[in-house]
């Protein structure tokens, strides 16, 4: 059977405090009521005013020509590749990316490239790592076609790409007549943790696309940015990979909402997400790295307890987190509020003296 990540063990309460990821967001009731009164249409066939609206938006936001609304992250990154891959292509991305380690092997499966695995901290590689990267153009070598970078960096920590190395390795990639790409699963996190314009953040990439359904709290979808060209040329794929939708404006309407009400807030899951890293910080044998925004992320291994031991025993307390990369996982979002950050310090210092 299939791994599935989050099921509680028999006998665990309900979730109290969960940050096992932006992900589990609920739609508000004023979300909602955004939704009921939706105006919508055949978005496949190109009516839905809802739809429509949101992505006249997000080109404008994002300082691109066009936009796309697709139902999930990963469909943008898939789209997005395909549309400017050729199968055998070698896309270039950091060996922690999305890309390679959470998408089902799709890109082996389904767009045919092959990436090239970047080493750095933080989820991060240089200009002149970049460049040590490119490969002579020879019939042996995979032909070289795109860079890919997470901003913020996911297994990174939600580190924030500084604007200067963004545009650094952007000109590098550029430079070589290869396009960019950026996956702004949350984009919106570290434009507000950098104090930076979303337009001024993806300026150097071809393509972008933002997460509705992680810290921006929709029930669905993502909304993938470029060209007239390039976002005509993806609908061929969304069409073939059925990510088409009838009366997406449902959705839309929420992913609206978001924009809306949802992104100066921010502000406040990253002020939880240092809160919880200060407090977690005092617990004997736990070392936290410092967050940026609004991913923490801490190692246990002084303690004597494993990631899956504490999470278990932390479900039983009512508490959910995630375990990523040998590390523990805990996500900061609008579903958690300052007093549930002590109330998770108090309680994960209870688990691990149970060690
Ligand atoms: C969540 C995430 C995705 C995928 O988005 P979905 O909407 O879950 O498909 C892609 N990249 C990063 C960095 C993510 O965190």
């Amino acid at each position: 059977m299939v791994h599935a990540p989050n099921r509680p063990p028999p006998g665990a309460p309900p979730v109290r405090i969960n940050l096992y990821s932006d992900t589990q967001t609920r739609p508000t009731p004023a979300m909602k009521d955004a939704m009921m009164r939706a105006e919508v249409g055949d978005e496949q066939h190109g009516d839905d005013p809802t739809v429509h609206e949101l992505c006249d938006r997000m080109a404008a936001l994002m300082g691109k020509e066009a936009a796309m609304y697709l139902p999930s992250g990963t469909m943008c990154n898939v789209v997005a590749i395909l549309t400017h891959c050729q199968k055998g292509d070698e896309v270039v991305a950091h060996e922690t990316s999305h890309i390679l380690h959470s998408e089902g092997g799709t890109h082996a499966a389904l767009t045919g490239v092959q990436i090239m695995p970047m080493r750095g901290p933080k989820g991060m590689f240089t200009a002149d790592e970049l460049r040590a990267a490119i490969r002579p153009k020879t019939r042996y070598t995979p032909p070289q076609r795109l860079l890919e970078v997470e901003q913020t960096a996911n297994i990174g920590g939600g580190a924030v790409w500084p604007l200067a190395q963004l545009n650094a390795v952007a000109a590098v990639a550029h430079g070589e007549g290869w396009a960019t790409h950026m996956d702004g699963a949350r984009l919106m996190n570290a434009c507000v943790a950098a104090g930076v314009a979303p337009k001024d953040m993806v300026a150097s990439y071809d393509s972008v696309w933002l997460d509705f359904t992680k810290g921006l709290g929709a029930p669905l979808g993502a909304v993938l940015c470029g060209s007239n060209e390039f976002i005509g040329r993806a609908w061929r794929w969304k069409q073939r990979l059925g990510g088409s939708m009838r009366q997406g404006g449902i959705c839309a309407a929420a992913c609206i909402y978001a924009l809306d009400h949802n992104i100066d807030r921010l502000a406040e899951d990253h002020a939880n997400a240092k809160a919880l890293a200060r407090g977690l910080a005092q617990i004997e044998g736990v070392k936290v790295e410092d967050p940026e925004t609004n991913l923490v992320f801490f190692d246990i291994s002084g303690t004597g307890m494993d990631v899956a031991r504490l999470q278990e025993k932390l479900q039983m307390r009512g508490i959910a987190v995630s375990g990523l990369g040998g590390r523990v996982r805990a996500c900061t979002h609008l579903d958690v509020t300052a007093p549930m950050i002590d109330e998770a310090v108090t309680e994960i210092r209870a688990a691990l003296k149970a060690a």
